[in-house]
Parts: structure tokens; sequence; C-alpha cells
């Protein structure tokens, strides 16, 4: 996947927990300029996860 951009306003009707991820921001929202989510073929909401997920950077 391309380099994703942090934007300046969150993706709507995503809500994130992730406050450790780079495109996370106050109020559990998201700002990446799009997500993608794997794997394929899951079975339960336990299996699924965000791949555009970026440890915060200092
Ligand atoms: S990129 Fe994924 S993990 Fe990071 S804030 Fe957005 S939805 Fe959450």
């Amino acid at each position: 996947m391309s380099q994703t951009s942090r934007l300046s306003s969150p993706i709507s009707r995503v809500k994130c927990v992730v406050n450790s991820c780079y495109f996370y921001e106050q109020g559990d929202q998201c700002m990446a300029e799009r997500i993608e989510v794997k794997p394929p073929n899951s079975s339960t909401s336990e299996d699924t996860d965000c791949n555009t997920f970026q440890p915060k950077r200092a």
C-alpha cells in the first residue's frame, strides 16, 4: 500500500480507540486519508485489524 497521509479532518463513520496510532485523534477519531482492514476470510471480529496502523512518531 502506498504512503498514507495524516489529514486535518477525521474519517466519518469510523470510531477507533487505538490511541497509540499515529493517525489517532482525541475523541476516537482517525485522521488517515484512508484505512485498510485485513485479512480476507475472517470469521470473527477478533480476526480483523487495521492494516493502516503506524506507531506514533516522536
Ligand atoms: S489508521 Fe487504523 S488504527 Fe490508526 S487511527 Fe486509523 S483506524 Fe485506528
